[in-house]
């Protein structure tokens, strides 16, 4: 990105401004992006450019036809013939130059050295051609100077040092071979100043919509970035006050409202289906200690470890959750209570059987755990909840370390 476009990171009012133009020539005041916009838009120059030259080319060698009505096949004819030809080939070994090397034409000094060595080329058929009269003389210079601003894609600057040459040139060799008096010189730099001056505003007008049209578009393109930007930081804002909103910020896994957002669309489906649905309710034996050995740190670590340990161990479809303090839960699609069971076992014997590592201690953890499938008339959490965490303090009383079965009272 040029620096003329002076764009800020910040969201701010002005955050992309638009480039100055040049009052004569028409191009950006800042070079950076005026060598931008030219390296953008070099393909298309060079193309508008070979094909003028190429028009250019042909038209001059067109004039053979006329050079032969007037002269004939005469030593001067050929002459002329062989002057054209080579004028031509300049033209056509400049196509293939710029092709070569695109920067003799952005940079306009290519265009400029093919603009002089044209009006010199004609000079010097003029010189060898005086009876020509003034008039055609006139004309051609004033096509070349037309041409040179408007017909082919050129830089205003140089354009101007080839007008100067031309009408300077053009006046000197007409003083030359007419010995034209001052009076009429002025008159022909005057005729030809008109095209000169005309071809000047109109060049430098078109460069200034060129480049205007290109600020508008980097201006958009600029506008369509930061507000993509703005879209991606909202969305990733959006999807982390989501995932904070549904989290439990120590383990990770659902929160309360996010669980229950689980447990009412698994409720419907089980209506819907005939499907059991059973809740296990997970408490961690005498964790008490394990905070007051160790402190709150190796006890917060030992929650995500078991919070993984359980994560890992259910089923796809399952979903895991913890409700506060040491208490997780689970609940298990399309299970029964006997189903519920045998998991709620298995994650049971798999925790007292996998000692926990956190911040360099070794725990041995153990779970009790109630088991509630949802009876017909339950149509909220805490109901199934409630008689899950009736079972599980039956199993503290019990002696912890186990597994008990809610009772299905109404
Ligand atoms: P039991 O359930 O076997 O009867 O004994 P317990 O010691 O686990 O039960 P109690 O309800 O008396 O204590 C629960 C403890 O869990 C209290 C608190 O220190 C701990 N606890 C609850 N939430 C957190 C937490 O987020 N981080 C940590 N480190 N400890 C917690
Ligand atoms: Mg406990
Ligand atoms: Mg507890």
């Amino acid at each position: 990105m040029a620096e003329g476009y002076g764009v800020d990171t910040a969201f701010g009012e002005s955050a992309i401004s638009k480039p100055a133009l040049s009052r004569w020539t028409g191009e950006f005041r800042d070079k950076a992006t005026e060598k931008e916009y030219r390296n953008k838009y070099t393909h298309q120059t060079l193309k508008e450019a070979q094909f003028g030259l190429w028009v250019w080319a042909v038209l001059w060698l067109a004039f053979t036809a006329n050079d032969y009505v007037l002269l004939g096949a005469s030593p001067g004819y050929f002459m002329l013939l062989a002057m054209r030809g080579i004028v031509s080939a300049c033209l056509l070994g400049l196509i293939w130059l710029m092709w070569r090397k695109p920067v003799l034409l952005t940079d306009g000094y290519g265009l400029m050295t093919v603009s002089l060595i044209a009006w010199a080329g004609y000079c010097l058929l003029y010189f060898l051609y005086p009876e020509d009269n003034l008039r055609t003389l006139l004309a051609v210079s004033i096509v070349l100077l037309v041409g040179l601003f408007v017909f082919i894609p050129n830089r205003v600057s140089t354009a101007t040092v080839v007008a100067v040459f031309t009408v300077n040139g053009t006046v000197v060799s007409v003083r030359w071979i007419h010995d034209t008096p001052p009076a009429l010189m002025l008159a022909i730099a005057l005729i030809m100043l008109v095209p000169a001056a005309t071809g000047l505003v109109v060049a430098r007008r078109f460069q200034a919509a060129q480049r205007m049209m290109y600020a508008l578009l980097v201006e958009t393109q600029q506008a369509n970035t930061l507000l993509e930007q703005e879209i991606r930081s909202r969305r990733e804002l959006e999807n982390e006050l989501k995932r904070q909103a549904t989290t439990d910020p120590l383990t990770g896994l659902h929160n309360r409202r996010s669980f229950e957002k689980h447990f009412h669309r698994e409720m419907r489906r089980t209506r819907r289906t005939g499907n059991p649905l059973s809740l296990v309710v997970l408490d961690l034996d005498r964790f008490k200690k394990v905070n007051d050995s160790y402190g709150h740190n190796v006890g917060d670590e030992a929650l995500r470890s078991l919070a993984r340990l359980l994560a890992d161990e259910i089923r796809e479809p399952d979903v895991c959750g913890r409700l506060g303090g040491e208490e997780f839960v689970v609940l298990l699609t399309e299970a029964g209570k006997d189903q519920a069971l045998l998991v709620a076992e298995r994650l049971r014997t798999r925790i007292a059987d996998t000692p926990i590592n956190a911040n360099g201690h070794q725990l041995h953890l153990t779970v009790t755990a109630g088991v509630a499938e949802l009876l017909p008339w339950e149509d909220e959490l805490a109901m199934l909840v409630q008689r899950a965490d009736e079972a599980l303090y039956a199993g503290k009383s019990a002696g912890r370390n186990c597994v008990r079965l809610a009772a299905e009272a109404g």
